[in-house]
């Protein structure tokens, strides 16, 4: 792929990337960087189900959450560089080893590569695609046709605190926009007799220590906006990775009291999805990005 400008996520750089490098505020270059092919077991049961979700780490990201629970690939950038033709055998590897979906995380900065995999080969069971939430529509739409499943985060309500932690004051509106575009491509919710999912948008939601005004002010947008028409999975695993020592409130995991406060909410909305046990919170649940 020949060097191009992008503007493939809101930050709109109108950078120059290049197959190795970019000049943008992701500094990725058009090529993917993976850092890890693997089944994985500990996504929603509807999709990890019993043989696993098999998930490709894309290396960086178009956010810089400094509480990141993958900053080793996110922001100090490990992986391996590899080829369209590279990515799509990778995929086809996953595929074999009988997991129940191909799970793209944090995939956004290689969206043109992704598309050309996929023209290469597409697997036959569903493609999931994993993201931070901060997206374009106009970008998703492109996705139509290959992504069954959408995983998105929705993780600030308030923009004060999104600037602050993530130096993205337009994530509300941003994330907003593009949940609604996911959702007219997957529509409501359908699993397989198994229970595992086929279709569907299940938004993600990570309670931050301190920050639970924040949390029940996405519950209740999730709920306004969306009904039971998509899934909201309310995350308790928080634990300080990153840049979050730097940060006072994040330097802890989060309370029983700041977790049964959100759960009360969850459960008064009478939203629709899973619930993480706030004993889930352990290093153990990070995977290994060394492998
Ligand atoms: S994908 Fe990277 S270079 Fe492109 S607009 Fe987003 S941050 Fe900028």
């Amino acid at each position: 792929m020949s060097e191009y400008i992008c503007r493939l996520c809101p930050r709109e750089c109108g950078a120059v990337r290049n197959e190795q490098e970019g000049r943008g505020y992701c500094r990725l270059g058009n090529l993917p960087k993976i850092s890890r092919c693997a089944p994985h077991y500990w996504e929603e049961p509807c999709i990890s189900g019993t043989k696993g979700s098999g998930t490709v780490f894309f290396t960086g990201c178009v956010l810089s959450c400094v509480f990141c629970q993958n900053y080793a690939i996110s922001q100090e950038r490990r992986g391996r560089t590899v080829t369209v033709e590279q990515l799509s055998e990778e995929i086809k590897r996953l595929e074999a080893q009988g997991v129940h979906n191909i799970n793209l995380v944090s995939p956004t900065p290689y969206i043109e590569s992704i598309i050309r995999c996929f023209e290469l080969y597409k697997p036959k069971i569903p493609v999931v695609y994993n993201t931070g939430g901060y997206e374009k529509p106009e970008t998703l739409r492109r996705l139509e046709g290959i992504v069954d499943i959408y995983l998105p985060d929705m993780k600030y309500a308030d923009a004060e605190l999104a600037k602050r932690l993530s130096s993205c004051a337009d994530y509300p509106k941003r994330a907003l926009s593009a949940i609604k575009e996911m959702l007219r491509q997957t529509g409501a919710p359908v699993f397989d007799g198994d229970g595992i999912m086929q279709k569907g948008t299940i938004v993600r939601h990570l309670i931050l220590p301190q920050h639970t005004k924040n949390s029940i002010a996405v519950l209740e947008l999730l709920k306004r906006e969306f009904g039971r028409d998509i899934l909201v999975s309310l995350m308790g695993q928080y634990i300080p990775m990153g840049r979050a020592s730097e940060f006072k409130e994040l330097g802890r995991r989060i309370t029983a009291r700041e977790y049964d406060k959100v759960l009360a909410k969850y459960e008064e909305l009478d939203l629709d999805g899973y619930v993480q046990e706030l004993s889930s919170a352990s290093e153990s649940f990070v995977p290994d990005f060394s492998v």
